[in-house]
């Protein structure tokens, strides 16, 4: 096996460059593994900039990673040489802080940060902490994986996280790099999918993932009352002749929302 590997570092803001480096052995708790897919995700920006705070330079970004674990660091029991694991933004939490000892170990106030305390996935090695790897599931190409280490976790986590209930509203604002994420969890999670775009070129993807409606914000302002033009609280309200002074975010209901899905004007607006 060759001795170095090649890594794109960020040695100065807005300076990201090709290095070869020497092959870390992993220490005591850690995994090497070998990348096969890295995602892109705008949070690598901040480290490309160098605004990330507590950052230090050299820094590999990426955080997105899956790869094959090619070398065991002393005390790793529970992963195999040649498995395919991935690894995401936090890379291992410290375990004695006061959120991690309620179990709270996102919120943990010491973590491994991918691309920030540590070399991320930009790289053809990378180190990681072996309990912040997950195994990856063999219907899954690498590259298909890669994302769902951030943008998946983070839309599949608010998504299923959020208190609801099968065949209830779910819209997802933007179909981007975590949107276009969303609104396949929230199809196949059974809610009632709305996606919200600006411009009608997202509206042919949002459908084919499969949302039950396109918004293009960019001609139809998703909570304003077309009809009224006034900012509304669904139908009842806006018979009243809308909301003054804007849309409340706790009470207010997008009335086209509603009037797209037919649904009723739940009881908690018909104040
Ligand atoms: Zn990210
Ligand atoms: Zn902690």
């Amino acid at each position: 096996m060759k001795s170095t590997y090649k890594a794109l570092e960020v040695s100065a803001p807005g300076n990201l460059r090709l290095v070869e480096r020497s092959v870390p052995e992993p220490g005591a708790g850690q995994v090497r593994i070998r990348v096969e897919a890295c995602g892109i995700c705008h949070t690598d920006a901040a480290t490309v900039t160098g605004i990330y705070p507590g950052l230090k330079l050299p820094r590999v970004p990426g955080h997105e990673v899956v790869g094959r674990i090619e070398a065991l660091g002393n005390g790793v029991s529970k992963w195999k040489i040649g498995q395919r694991v991935g690894v995401g933004l936090i890379g291992g939490e410290d375990g004695v802080c006061e959120p991690c000892r309620r179990g709270d170990i996102v919120n943990c106030q010491n973590p491994v940060v991918l691309g920030v305390t540590v070399d991320g996935g930009y790289a053809e090695v990378m180190i990681a902490e072996a309990r912040g790897i997950a195994s990856i599931p063999d219907e899954l190409s690498s590259a298909e994986a890669a994302p769902l280490l951030c943008a998946g976790i983070t839309t599949y986590n608010a998504l299923r996280n959020a208190g609801l209930r099968g065949g209830d509203l779910v819209a997802v604002q933007g179909i981007g790099g975590l949107g276009h994420l969303g609104v396949q969890f929230a199809r196949h999670m059974g809610f009632h999918t709305v996606a919200i775009g600006r411009g009608r070129e997202k509206e042919k993807l949002a459908n084919d993932l499969g949302a039950h409606v396109y918004i293009d914000a960019a001609v139809d302002d998703a909570w304003c009352d077309g009809a009224t033009g006034v900012w509304s609280c669904g139908p009842r309200q806006a018979d009243r002749g809308g909301c003054a002074g804007g849309p409340d975010p706790i009470k207010c209901v997008p009335a086209r929302l509603w009037r797209a899905l037919d649904l009723r004007e739940p009881d908690r607006h018909a104040d």
